[in-house]
């Protein structure tokens, strides 16, 4: 298939990107390059640089060449930002998101995987969670995609619009290439490793939280598993009816315990800096991937912490 994937310079964008093309797919990548890099766009893909959401870039793309899918990838994704500036999170992720389903039914394009969060599930009641948990979300980045998710929904019913949406849970870890480049970098694991270079410490967001060590419990998987999840749903999407599944192992890590992992990993005594909680934070966030397992047949092949921080920090180490 031919597919074009908005976002396909961001760390996860560039990952399925290049996943999609080993699994013999056309790919064109549409980015603004706010935040991807024009060097993460793998070898093979065509790029176009333009912005989702302005409805004449989109036009031109979808003119440029007959698509058979979208995966859509790009939009806001800083949780903590949500909750200080959600203008921007509904501008980008529905408004933004819109003008792209608008586009793709001008083009006749009837196939979408859209990049959907756990954040679409607020303050968990149980652990781990299944997709049909109650939706609350407590920042505008996770109302957006469940937004989007709804909106999807009714494109479907009405138009057709084939769609499946996967709730990333914490994507970590690297390919030999391709690793996670935020700048700013908020996540974890990038910063972990990067207080073990710069001999510097890690902030850790809150220690008062209802779990065992008091900070925030997380479900890390590798961007590797999370690109497979994207090609089996291409390929599954006109065979299935379910549109949402969930993305991770069904197993936490506090943030203490990433910081030791870490220290286990890179051999370096990191230091941890305790602070307070970060505003947006559930304190557990944790998946069941059930449903991906059985109806998309994913395997995941890099579940453990130690490996997933390894790669990210191989990854870190070589690009010095
Ligand atoms: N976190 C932290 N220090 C950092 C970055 C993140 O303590 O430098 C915490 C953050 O507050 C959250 C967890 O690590 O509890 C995972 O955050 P991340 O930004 O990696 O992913 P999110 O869950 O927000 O998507």
């Amino acid at each position: 298939m031919h597919v074009l994937v908005t976002g396909g310079a961001g760390y996860v964008g560039s990952v399925v990107a290049d996943g999609l093309i080993r699994a013999e797919h056309t790919v064109t990548v549409l980015d603004n390059l706010q935040q991807g890099h024009k060097e993460a766009v793998p070898e093979g893909a065509l790029f176009i640089q333009a912005d989702f959401c302005r409805s004449k870039d989109l036009d031109a793309a979808f003119r440029q060449s007959s698509f058979d899918a979208v995966m859509h990838m790009a939009g806001e994704t800083i949780v903590e930002y949500s909750t200080t500036d959600p203008r921007r999170y509904f501008h980008t992720n529905v408004i933004g998101g819109i003008n792209l389903l608008d586009a793709m039914l001008r083009h006749n394009v009837n196939r979408i995987v859209f990049s959907s969060s756990a954040a679409v599930y607020g303050e968990p009641l149980t652990a781990p969670i299944e997709e049909n948990h109650p939706k609350n979300p407590i920042n505008s980045y996770g109302l957006t995609k469940l937004m989007f998710e709804q909106i999807l929904e009714w494109y479907g019913k009405a138009y057709g619009l084939r769609h499946i949406s996967l709730r990333y849970f914490n994507a970590a870890g690297a390919t030999d290439r391709l690793g996670e480049n935020h700048n700013p970098e908020t996540h974890l694991i990038p910063n972990v490793l990067k207080a073990a270079l710069a001999s510097t410490p890690v902030w850790v967001f809150g220690t008062d939280y209802p779990t065992r060590d008091g900070s925030c419990i997380r479900d890390y998987v590798h961007v590797i598993d999370i690109a497979q999840a994207h090609v089996l749903a291409l390929e599954k999407l006109d065979n299935i009816k379910t549109s949402a599944y969930n993305l991770g192992h069904g197993q936490g890590y506090s943030v203490l315990e990433v910081v030791q992992a870490a220290r286990k990993v890179t051999g370096i005594d990191i230091p941890a800096k305790l602070s307070p909680r970060r505003a947006g934070d559930p304190a557990v966030l944790v998946a069941s991937s059930n449903r991906a397992k059985s109806e998309l047949s994913w395997e995941p092949r890099f579940p453990e912490l130690e490996q997933i921080i390894d790669s990210a920090w191989r990854w870190m180490k070589n690009r010095r």
